[in-house]
């Protein structure tokens, strides 16, 4: 890759002079550590989150948030059982102690403290005892792989199961099998974790990643490692736009934190969802349902730098928290990365998806792409047309004399560019991408209709609002 230019902020400098070098001697500015380390750091914290049980609700999420806000100052929210959220309701809250499955002999064949997967996320209490053929009726297997536990949750339906591998169930004999779930559905409350990094702009970039799976490592502990270390990054530096980060459940947690926040929605510049980030494979973009969003824009341009081996996927309403945010009464302006999405990768939601299938490397480059994509959003400049109704009169406000080395018909069409775009949802790095003109000179020609008034920073425009 050509080294990128120096732009206002600290990451591009340095990407541009690790990649000038060949070394890496590079530190992160939050915490002076090597560069080299990074991967290595993310892994290891992947690793301290992977055996908690999560699920949508429940103590596992909030032990996951505890160990988080070791690295950065995150608020915890609770959001109790019963609230309704647009069409929904935030659920009881469910917990587990212990949980089993004993053979005729009284000895554990399938046991939660093994693996947590063995349980169906959301059972309900058990403890009775059934004979084998009773009992198979409530096992999951994976039929991709024999000696996997496949992950299922049953959330909104009551019901209770054990996931198991195949090889498990077929060494099963006839018999009386003992079954005990110790768990507890009660009211107690929805869990998230936010937070924001306030920037010189009230504008904000959302980032979602969620929280809800027991011990899988790519879909889910690496997305909360990635994001908490470009969180750390950002918190160490002076940023443009506000970031307002958001570790929740998928499903429930978005239209939780929607429902919410519904009246600060216009804030949001733009948002990604980011998840599955660890395992080895091509990142993975998401597109808006328009897909000409300024997301769309910014992150396709960064991928296709050909740093990184990467995909375009059209929007499907399929996926994670991206379909919430892309609904039609919240249209926020969502994309999402990952690397190989749901479904695309053959250990997804198994116990496969384990701290094996995840790797240091990987976790580093999916961090440093996020963070060549903050830097771009953040040195994205937005301006509004202050007279949008047909084009104004650019003849009696002197605007037709040449400047700038441009002829008067080029200085025209940058300037009909830039009124007709200039709507506060398209930069001018956008316009210039779409349009092949330069940057520097729509810079230049939209100084000048900043100076007689017919475009403003929506940035600035914000700030002042602020003041
Ligand atoms: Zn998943």
């Amino acid at each position: 890759m050509t080294p990128r230019s120096v732009s206002t902020g600290l990451w591009t400098t340095q990407l541009s002079t690790k990649k000038m070098q060949g070394t890496r001697i590079l530190t992160d500015p939050h915490t002076t550590r090597m560069v080299d380390d990074v991967g290595q750091d993310m892994h290891e914290f992947a690793a301290e989150l992977f055996p908690i049980c999560r699920s949508i609700t429940g103590d596992g999420v909030r032990k996951t948030l505890q160990i988080m806000q070791r690295e950065i100052p995150l608020k915890v929210i609770e959001v109790p059982s019963g609230s309704r959220v647009f069409d929904w309701e935030v659920p009881l809250e469910w917990n587990i102690l212990d949980a089993f499955i004993e053979d005729p002999d009284g000895k554990r064949v399938v046991d939660f403290a093994d693996n947590n997967l063995h349980v169906m996320s959301y059972s309900t209490p058990v403890d009775k005892t059934l004979v084998l053929q009773d009992l198979e009726k409530y096992f999951h297997i994976d039929s991709r792989n024999a000696q996997w536990i496949p992950y299922r949750t049953s959330y909104y339906e009551p019901n209770w199961g054990f996931c198991l591998a195949e090889t498990t169930k077929r060494s099963l004999r006839a018999g009386n099998y003992r079954v005990r779930i110790d768990s507890r559905l009660e009211k107690g409350s929805l869990t998230y974790g936010e937070l924001l990094i306030p920037g010189a702009s009230k504008a904000e970039i959302l980032i979602y990643s969620h929280t809800c799976h027991p011990s899988l490592a790519n879909d889910n502990v690496s997305g909360l490692a990635v994001t908490t270390w470009l969180a750390r990054r950002l918190l160490g530096r002076a940023n443009k736009f506000s970031y307002r980060f958001v570790w929740g459940p998928g499903t429930i947690g978005s239209i939780t934190w929607l429902a919410q926040n519904k009246t600060q929605l216009d804030n949001v510049q733009h948002a990604l969802v980011c998840c599955l980030l660890g395992r080895p494979g091509p990142l993975h973009y998401k597109r808006t349902p328009s897909g000409c969003r300024d997301i769309d824009d910014i992150v396709e341009s960064v991928l296709a730098q050909g740093e990184y081996e990467s995909v375009i996927l059209d929007f499907d309403p399929y996926g994670y928290d991206e379909r919430q945010f892309c609904s039609p009464g919240v249209d926020l302006p969502a994309g999402r990365l990952s690397r190989l999405p749901n479904d695309a990768y053959v250990e997804y939601h198994s116990s496969a998806d384990n701290m094996e299938l995840i790797e240091s490397t990987t976790l580093e480059e999916s961090l440093e792409c996020l963070s060549m994509i903050m830097e771009e959003l953040d040195c994205s400049t937005y301006y509004r047309n202050t007279a949008p109704n047909g084009e104004p009169q650019l003849g009696r406000r002197g605007l037709y004399s040449a400047v700038g080395g441009m002829s008067p018909k080029d200085r025209q069409l940058i300037m009909l560019w830039l009124l007709n775009q200039s709507d506060g949802r398209h930069s001018l790095q956008s316009i210039a991408r779409r349009t092949g003109l330069e940057l520097d000179q729509l810079h230049i020609v939209a100084n000048e209709l900043v100076n007689v008034g017919l475009l403003v920073d929506v940035n600035i425009a914000h700030q002042e609002n602020e003041k």
